[in-house]
C-alpha cells in the first residue's frame, strides 16, 4: 500500500489532467473595467504564490491560467471586489479559490486556525454560496486541492442530506465554507455557523441561485449583523448574465470593483439563433412536431444536456394536454407545473437532466425555482406576456461555446410583446420576419389588424398593441 501522503495525493489530484480544453477558451476576450484595474497575468509565475499554493496548482496540472484566471487572480490577489461574467467551464472555481487561499496562507496562522479551532459553532474566514449540491460540491473538491498541506480546512454544506453529519464535519475545523444558501441560513440559526470572520466571500453563478429563488436566504446571509459590511470583506460575485437583478445585487454587496466581462455577456448571445415564427394556435402542435423530428433528438440514445428541448406552455391544463399529446405519439416527454408536488417535479427534472425524457414541457411559474439545465432548443410554444421573461427563457440554451436555438410561436395573441421583441432581436443581431416588424409597428399606431393566413383576424383583439 502506498504510503499516507502519497494515497491522499492520489485522492485529491487524481492521475489524469481533468483538463479545459485550452484551444476552445484561450482566445475568449475578457474586459476588465473599474478604476486602477491591475494587470492581468500571463502565467501563474507572474503573481507572487506562496510555495504551498504554487505545488498544489502543479499537483492539479494547471500549466496555465485560463483567461478569466488571468484577469481574476491579481485582482482578487489586490484585495478588490469583482463582479464576472463568465460562463460555464471558463476556469472560474480556481480563478477566486487560489487568490483566497492564498491570502489566507500569507496571513498566516489566525486565532481561529488549526487544531484549536474545533467545536459546536465554527468561524470560517472565507465563504463560498453555489447553487446546487453538484456545484458545492465541485467547489469544494476544488478547495481540497488547493488547500492541500495548509492549514486551512474547507467544508461544504448543503440541504437534502442530513443535517448532523455536516455538524460533525463543521466541528472539525472550518476555514473555507462552501454551501447552499438554504442549508447556511440553517446552520445559522442553530448557531452552528458564525460570520464575523469572513473575510472572502463568494457568490457563484449568482443567476442561477436567483433563478431558483434564493434571493431572500442570499440577503440574510450577506446582510446578517455578524457579517463584515460591504468593503470590509472582499467580494466576489460570478455570474453567466448580468440582468438587472444582479445589477442590483452587485450595487448592493461589493464595493468599488472591477467588473469582468469573459466572453460574450448577456443572455441574448450570438450563439442563440432565435426564431419567431407566425403560428395559429390549432397550428401549434404540428409546428411542434416538425422541430421535434428535425431535431436528430429522437436517434439518439441517451441524449446530452445539448440535446434537450425544453418547451414552454402558459397554463398547467397546457401543460397536461401536451405532455400527453406527445407521450401518445411516443415521443420521451415529461413535464413540470405547478400542480405536481415538489417531488414529482425533481423527479420530471432528473429524468429529463439525464437524457431519460429529453423533451421537458414546463410552466414558467414551475420552472422558476428549480435548477433546469442548460438546453439545446428552447421552443416557447406559448409567449409569455413580458419580454423579460421571455430573455430569461432563452437564457437557457446557447451557453458557452454551445451554440442554441430558441424558437417561439407567435400569433395574435402575442401582438403586446411585438415591439420588445423586435427590439431584442435587433440588438442580438437575429433575422427579425418583416411581419414582426410591421406587427410591431401597428401596435405602436394603436391599430389596425394583420391578417395574413391569420383564422381568427387581428381586429378581434382591438388591435391590443402595448
Ligand atoms: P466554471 O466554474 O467556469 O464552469 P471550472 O472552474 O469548473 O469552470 O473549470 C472547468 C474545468 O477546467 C475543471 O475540471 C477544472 O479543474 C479545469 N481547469 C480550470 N482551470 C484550469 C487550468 N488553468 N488548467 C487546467 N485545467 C483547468
Ligand atoms: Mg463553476
Amino acid at each position: 500500500p502506498l504510503p499516507r501522503d502519497e494515497r491522499q495525493e492520489l485522492e485529491l489530484f487524481g492521475t489524469g489532467n481533468t483538463g479545459i480544453n485550452f484551444s476552445k477558451y484561450e482566445d475568449i476576450p475578457v474586459e476588465a473595467s473599474g478604476d486602477r484595474v491591475p494587470d492581468f497575468i500571463t502565467s501563474f509565475e507572474d503573481v507572487n504564490l506562496t510555495e504551498i499554493m504554487r505545488s498544489n496548482i502543479a499537483a492539479a496540472r494547471y500549466d496555465k491560467p485560463t483567461p478569466v484566471q488571468k484577469y481574476a487572480i491579481p485582482i482578487v490577489l489586490g484585495r478588490r471586489d469583482v463582479m464576472a461574467c463568465a460562463q460555464t467551464g471558463s476556469g472560474k472555481t480556481a480563478a477566486f479559490l487560489v487568490p483566497i487561499l492564498n491570502q489566507m496562507y500569507e496571513a498566516g496562522p489566525v486565532k481561529n486556525m488549526g487544531p484549536f479551532n474545533r467545536g459546536r459553532k465554527q468561524y470560517p474566514l472565507g465563504l463560498v454560496l453555489a447553487p446546487t449540491r453538484e456545484l458545492a460540491t465541485q467547489i469544494y473538491d476544488e478547495a481540497r486541492k488547493f488547500a492541500y498541506r495548509s492549514r486551512v480546512r474547507p467544508c461544504v454544506v448543503y440541504g437534502g442530506s442530513p443535517i448532523h453529519e455536516q455538524f460533525r464535519e463543521l466541528e472539525r475545523g472550518c476555514h473555507l465554507l462552501v454551501a447552499t444558501p438554504g442549508r447556511l441560513v440553517d446552520m445559522l440559526v442553530r448557531g452552528r455557523v458564525a460570520l464575523d470572520h469572513c473575510r472572502h466571500l463568494v457568490l457563484d453563478e449568482a443567476d442561477r441561485m436567483l433563478d431558483m429563488g434564493f434571493e431572500p436566504q442570499i440577503r440574510k446571509i450577506v446582510e446578517s449583523h455578524t457579517m463584515p459590511k460591504t468593503g470590509e470583506r472582499q467580494t466576489l460575485m460570478f455570474s453567466a448574465t448580468f440582468p438587472k437583478q444582479i445589477q442590483v445585487l452587485a450595487q448592493d454587496f461589493l464595493y468599488n470593483y472591477v467588473f469582468l466581462a469573459v466572453g460574450r455577456v448577456g443572455s441574448t448571445s450570438e450563439n442563440i439563433t432565435q426564431k419567431v415564427v407566425w403560428v395559429e394556435e390549432m397550428d401549434k402542435r404540428s409546428f411542434l412536431l416538425d422541430l421535434l423530428n428535425a431535431s436528430n433528438l429522437l436517434q439518439r440514445q441517451r441524449p446530452e444536456e445539448d440535446q434537450l428541448i425544453l418547451v414552454f406552455v402558459e397554463t398547467k391544463k397546457g401543460a397536461d394536454q401536451l405532455e400527453e399529446y406527445l407521450g401518445n405519439l411516443g415521443y420521451p416527454v415529461t413535464s413540470i407545473h405547478g400542480d405536481r408536488t415538489q417531488r414529482e417535479r425533481e423527479e420530471a427534472l432528473r429524468r429529463f437532466r439525464t437524457g431519460q425524457t429529453p423533451i421537458l414541457v414546463a410552466t414558467a411559474v414551475a420552472a422558476r425555482g428549480l435548477d433546469i439545465p442548460h438546453v439545446r432548443h428552447v421552443i416557447n410554444f406559448d409567449l409569455p406576456s413580458d419580454v423579460e421573461e421571455y430573455v430569461h427563457r432563452i437564457g437557457r440554451t446557447g451557453r458557452m461555446g454551445n451554440l442554441g436555438v430558441a424558437t417561439s410561436f407567435f400569433n395574435d395573441t402575442n401582438r403586446g410583446l411585438a415591439r420588445d421583441l423586435v427590439e431584442l432581436l435587433v440588438e442580438a443581431k437575429q433575422d427579425v420576419p418583416n411581419w414582426l416588424t410591421s406587427t410591431a409597428a401597428d401596435g405602436r399606431l394603436g391599430g389596425g389588424g394583420r391578417r395574413t393566413g391569420s383564422r381568427s383576424g387581428g381586429g378581434r383583439f382591438g388591435g391590443g398593441g402595448g
